[in-house]
């Protein structure tokens, strides 16, 4: 009777080990992302201590995010590995006004 529980409880764990390994791809991929970005020391002072206004209708230029899908993998964050979605992050700025956006490079050329 005992033996036959501990075969039962057995046979589950291995059945719980199983789905947890098959399912640990799709779960790394649903929580893990990375990002990266291309962005100089030079660029990030430009971008963050300078106040930065459109050409044309001289409104104060906002700070935008975009995220590129890259490819889905392993990634080395760190020395920590894990698999998940990468991206690659844009930094640009964005008029209010006439929705021009100005890339980070255009406006060190000024
Ligand atoms: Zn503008």
């Amino acid at each position: 009777m005992n033996d036959n529980l501990l075969f039962v409880l057995g046979v589950f764990l291995v059945i719980a080990f199983i789905v947890t390994i098959v399912n640990y791809k799709k779960l790394g991929s649903k929580f893990n992302r990375s990002y990266s970005g291309e962005i100089s020391l030079k660029e990030i002072k430009n971008f963050y201590f300078k106040k930065q206004y459109c050409n044309h209708c001289n409104q104060k230029l906002i700070r935008v995010h975009d995220k590129e899908f890259i490819e889905e993998g392993w990634d080395n964050i760190n020395g920590t590995h894990f698999y998940g979605k990468k991206y690659k992050v844009k930094t640009y700025l964005k008029c209010q006004e006439c929705q021009k956006k100005y890339k980070l490079e255009d406006l060190m050329k000024e």
